[in-house]
């Protein structure tokens, strides 16, 4: 079967010239479905340009993109934004909530978006809000929550439509080490339920705990492993 992800000679240059910048530079790599994927590397290193590739968020300089065989970099802005919509879940470290909605208004914007009616839209939000344990708060709002349920409640919204990949961009940097392991144990259970999970990190504890590891540096991918199972 062909890859979920494949990615060919990807360049992301920015200011082309004297003082360039190679935030991708030549990437190649494969993504099956159903990985659990990390991929690390220091601050300023290409991480979260490359997501922004992943996510259909950001054109590359140059360099190919398939996902589900499908030519990305090809497909009208329409096309990308059903992509982002339908095939992908996003997480960011800053939760990225909004502050006049309640856990369940969040968790159900998206789905607005994706035009789901109300009744189903309130289902899926519940249904995500419970996986995540947050269902006791879903009329809470973003301030009455801390960080670590704040962050759960985004983890929520990404998951609620069903999407079959999961991105995830630092979704721990702002939380404390037990709000940290609750978040990896809920993206390790959506790859257990089949999701393909990647996560953009600098924390090589989180990044011993995927299946594989792919670590860049200044823009090139530096390794490529698979961690021994437990
Ligand atoms: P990471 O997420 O690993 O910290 P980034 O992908 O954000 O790294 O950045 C990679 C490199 O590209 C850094 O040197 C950064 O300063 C540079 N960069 C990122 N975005 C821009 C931009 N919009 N304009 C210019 N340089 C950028
Ligand atoms: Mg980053």
């Amino acid at each position: 079967m062909e890859p979920l992800i494949k990615i060919e000679h990807m360049y992301k240059i920015y200011n082309p010239g004297d003082d360039e910048v190679r935030a991708l530079d030549d990437v190649s790599m494969e993504i099956q479905r159903g990985e659990l994927t990390a991929i690390i590397g220091h601050s300023g290193s290409g991480k979260s340009t490359l997501m922004n590739m992943l996510g259909c968020l950001d054109i590359p300089t140059s360099g190919k993109y398939f996902l589900n065989g499908k030519d990305v970099f090809s497909m009208t802005d329409n096309q990308l934004s059903d992509i982002r919509n339908q095939e992908i879940g996003f997480i960011f470290q800053g939760f990225n909530l909004i502050a006049n909605l309640d856990a369940l208004g969040n968790v159900e914007l998206p789905l607005i978006y994706r035009g789901i009616d109300k009744k189903t839209r309130q289902e899926l939000s519940r249904e995500a809000l419970r996986m995540v344990g947050l269902e006791p708060r879903i009329h809470h709002k973003p301030s009455e929550m801390s960080g670590g349920q704040q962050q759960r409640v985004a983890v929520a919204r990404a998951i609620a439509a069903k999407p079959p990949i999961i991105l995830a961009d630092e979704p721990t940097g702002n939380l404390d080490s037990h709000s940290t392991e609750e978040i990896l144990q809920i993206l390790k259970g959506l790859h257990e339920a089949g999701r393909t999970v990647i996560i953009i990190t600098h924390d090589p504890d989180i990044a011993s705990q995927t299946d594989r590891v792919v670590q860049i540096k200044d823009g090139k991918i530096e390794k490529d492993y698979w961690n021994e199972k437990e």
